[in-house]
């Protein structure tokens, strides 16, 4: 690997992070995984000292942090989408084992006219096999997990939990390249709806043990306490996450919420604020104030078909 390669990547990353995207290092040649340990290697040292930590968390913009990782090795560039307040849109290109048809970017294309929907440009890549991936800015108070095949049979999207390689990054067959510099809106509300996952009651028949989707009064608890973890500022952290958690766990306990989505929530919120070097303590404080929640559970009281708080 040439310096030279090695000093544009590190120039990608810090140009990323100057856009406010969250980046993390690639194996350099990958597309994944991550220059990272995954969490069943944990060695429990460094960052993970006090309890594993994600690529997520870690993923910074930084420019110091950057530099310092970047300075040796050509370690393509992951941005991480939901960190970075985007959801790419990534159209694929058909396998050459399958049979004639449309690719992603058709099918999405298709999709918004049945759905009367616009498809505004955005800043877009393009990827080596010939793909090309859309990275809308996310509306306000909207957060998209990533899904696969879920749009379209060749269209992904990356969300809170998933990353995109940005353009420079290099692989054997070829490099991402910027495709569109167009700073277009938001992604558009038909997309929005068209990104969301169902939750796993919906009629698949396999799943093992059913989780009831939140209720309406449930899933804005829960949305509420997280924005207002998101939104403490440093100094009230702690408290805010300790008393969202423990009224997460009340719902919990009374069977009103799965405890893995309240957690997974409560984690994303605390991502937020960007401070992986107290991840291990507010994963923690999680753990205790959902247990604590959940054995002093809320009375909820049916009534005239709405649920009320006792
Ligand atoms: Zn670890």
């Amino acid at each position: 690997m040439s310096e030279a390669r090695r000093r544009a990547l590190e120039a990608v990353a810090l140009s990323m992070a100057g856009r406010g995207w969250a980046v993390f290092p690639i194996m350099p040649g990958r597309k994944f995984p991550p220059a990272w340990h995954r969490a069943d290697t944990c060695p429990g040292t460094g960052p993970c000292a006090g309890g594993h930590v994600t690529p997520e968390h870690l993923a910074t913009t930084d420019p110091e942090t950057i530099a310092r990782v970047w300075a040796k090795v050509p370690y393509n560039v992951a941005v991480f989408a939901g960190k970075s307040g985007r959801h790419v849109i990534d159209c694929d290109v058909r396998k050459p084992t399958e049979p004639a048809g449309p690719d992603g970017w058709e099918e999405l294309q298709a999709l918004a006219a049945h759905r009367g929907g616009p498809l505004p440009d955005t800043w877009t890549t393009s990827t080596p096999s010939g793909g090309r991936q859309l990275w809308y800015p996310v509306p306000p108070g909207v957060r998209l997990s990533s899904t696969v095949k879920h749009i379209a049979a060749h269209v992904d999207t990356r969300g809170w939990g998933g990353y995109a390689l940005a353009p420079g990054s290099v692989r054997d067959d070829g490099a991402y390249e910027l495709f569109d510099d167009t700073e277009g809106p938001e992604l558009p509300g038909w997309l929005v709806q068209a990104s969301v996952r169902l939750p796993p009651t919906a009629s698949t028949g396999r799943t093992e043990k059913p989780v009831a989707a939140p209720d309406a009064y449930t899933a804005t608890a829960l949305r509420a306490e997280c924005d207002r973890v998101r939104a403490a500022p440093s100094g009230r952290r702690n408290k805010a996450l300790s008393t969202a958690a423990y009224a997460l766990g009340q719902l919990v306990g009374a069977d009103l919420l799965d405890e893995a989505t309240a957690r997974a929530e409560l984690e994303n919120a605390v991502a937020a604020w960007n401070t992986p070097g107290s991840w291990g303590k507010d994963t923690g404080v999680i753990t205790t104030a959902l247990a604590a929640g959940s054995r002093n559970r809320r009375r909820v009281t049916p009534r005239a078909g709405s649920r009320r708080v006792a």
